[in-house]
């Protein structure tokens, strides 16, 4: 079988490489996770189909890094098009497919998708420069240089999403791509090579090589002729592609995993404490920025905890396709069994379940109940281990600096969040904070043009705007001495 349909959608279930379609002699099975229907089979790449990925990416490197950023550009906005002609069926793919909210992917997840390559295409056309300037009359002449070909992995939780925002930079730095999609979520990558192919890139920028991490994903990340890594994903994954990556010698960036506070104080305007930490429910807690841990100033506890389990409660979990839905399922049984033994291990250590604490037995499958657990001990497991679930731990604090202590006590620091009513107080705190992105009185708002990125374990590198080409391209200072010309 080399294609499938799925929720109405055709969708190419073979790789992608050099503008072609290319078949695997196996097959691994692609289910969804709302109520585990079998999707499709998707063919099963290795060693072979990255060879062939890489040397399609590093022929047509030549003609793709010789373009202009105007003449890339043109093809990058009209991938942009197409994929905001093509929300519609993007949607319901990936809703499908991962079990992320429809609603959330026709009004924002897929017009981001759209600006990771119109804004990236665009910051390489106007505003990738530096002045000029002067060391004893020579001139330096600061460029931005493609690279070569590009490795690019990422997750299953806003796979389309996650992956544009690495594919949109490279490609608009001039570099060509190998991407290799999640394998539970396998679909929409298919999609995105369909659309390049309408947008007129030439064979060979873009490909698509489907399969496991351990045979695809591995095969990706050892190979020596890439000249960047850019990978999102866990820790321990991460740990592998860089022991893959010290052989080559080649460049990683690392966006992982986290367990980021939200601090609230005790003068937080309550209404935005309370939006804002059942917000950290969203994707049904699949979200890498989450911030599971909610530190809350003890005066404020009390009346703190009671309103968001109200409002918590209100939460309505169900199949994602309905536009009412909040929260779905997690995205495959594995990760539900795994998110289930973080919860069942905490119950049993005698830890303080206030809410949710286990499957959802009206809806079954892959669901479980938003959960909140009060005080755990400091240490445990529940409270220092990333669960990417709807699991949220809470823990009190009496001053500002047992906050700032607590928020920073953690091998993560991918993101943190105050909710606090005063501005100079807000100030010192976010201060000393140890995060890539700090929200305050807000969550999750983000600029394409800021940087991104995570501290301590939680990455290596910042994308985003200048940091993005920083990365993807090789920075080149030319000197210019003032003589040596033949007039
Ligand atoms: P994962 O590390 O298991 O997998 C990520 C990707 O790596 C997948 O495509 C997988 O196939 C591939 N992979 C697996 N083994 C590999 C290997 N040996 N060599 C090369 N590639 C391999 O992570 P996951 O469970 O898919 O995603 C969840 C994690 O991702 C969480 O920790 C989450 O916080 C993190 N995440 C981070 C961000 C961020 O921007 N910082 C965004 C989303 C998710």
């Amino acid at each position: 079988m080399t294609k499938a349909i799925v929720a109405g959608v055709e969708v190419d279930t073979r790789h992608f490489i050099g503008g072609e379609r290319v078949e695997s002699a196996e097959t691994f099975p692609d289910h969804s996770p709302i109520d585990g229907a079998f999707l499709a089979d998707i063919h099963r790449g290795g060693k072979r189909e990255v060879d062939m990925a890489m040397a399609a990416a590093k022929a047509a490197f030549p003609i793709w890094s010789k373009m202009t950023p105007q003449e890339r550009g043109v093809i990058l906005h009209r991938v942009a098009d197409l994929v905001e002609e093509r929300i519609e069926e993007l949607s319901i793919v990936e809703t499908t497919d991962n079990g992320s909210l429809l609603r959330s992917h026709r009004r924002g997840v897929m017009p981001r998708v759209a600006m990771n390559f119109r804004f990236f295409a665009d910051y390489a056309m106007n505003q990738l420069s530096y002045p000029d300037f002067d060391t004893r009359g020579h001139r330096n002449h600061v460029t931005w240089d493609p690279t070569g070909v590009v490795g690019v992995i990422t997750p299953w939780n806003a796979p389309l999403m996650l992956a544009t925002w690495r594919i949109g930079p490279a490609l608009a730095a001039g570099d060509t791509v190998v991407a290799k999609p999640p394998e539970w979520t396998p679909l929409t990558a298919s999609l995105l090579a369909d659309i390049t192919v309408e947008a007129g890139m030439p064979p060979g920028v873009f490909n698509v090589v489907q399969g496991y991490g351990e045979e695809a994903g591995a095969a990706l990340t050892s190979h020596p002729d890439l000249s960047r890594i850019s990978f999102t994903g866990s820790v321990p994954t991460a740990k592998l592609v860089a022991r893959a990556a010290a052989d080559n010698l080649v460049p990683c960036s690392f966006e992982l995993g986290g367990k980021s506070p939200l601090i609230i104080t005790d003068d937080a305007d309550l209404d935005i404490a309370v939006t804002v930490a059942v917000e950290q429910y969203d994707n049904a807690g699949q979200v890498c920025l989450s911030g599971t841990r909610i530190l809350v100033q003890r005066g404020i506890a009390d009346a703190f905890k009671a309103a968001f389990i109200e409002k918590a409660q209100q939460i309505k979990q169900g199949d994602p396709r309905d536009l009412e839905t909040d929260i779905g399922p997690q995205v495959h049984p594995d990760h539900f069994a795994r998110v289930k033994g973080f919860v069942d291990r905490a119950a049993s250590e005698g830890q303080n379940i206030v809410m949710g604490g286990g499957p959802n037995a009206d809806l079954g499958g892959n669901f479980f109940k938003p959960t909140l657990i009060d005080n755990p001990t400091p240490g445990s497991e529940i409270a220092t281990q990333e669960v990417f679930g709807p699991v949220l731990v809470m823990q009190q604090f009496d001053t500002d600096e047992q906050a700032i202590q607590m928020a920073n006590d953690t091998e993560f620091g991918l993101a943190a969040v105050l909710i606090c009513g005063d501005k100079a107080r807000a100030e010192a705190i976010t201060e000393h904070l140890v995060a890539g992105t700090v929200w305050v009185n807000c969550f999750f708002v983000r600029d394409l043009g800021a940087p991104f990125g995570g501290s301590k374990k939680s990455g290596i590198g910042r994308e985003g705007g200048i940091w993005s080409f920083d990365f993807y391209a090789d920075v080149k200072n030319t000197v210019f001495a003032p003589n040596g010309w033949k007039e």
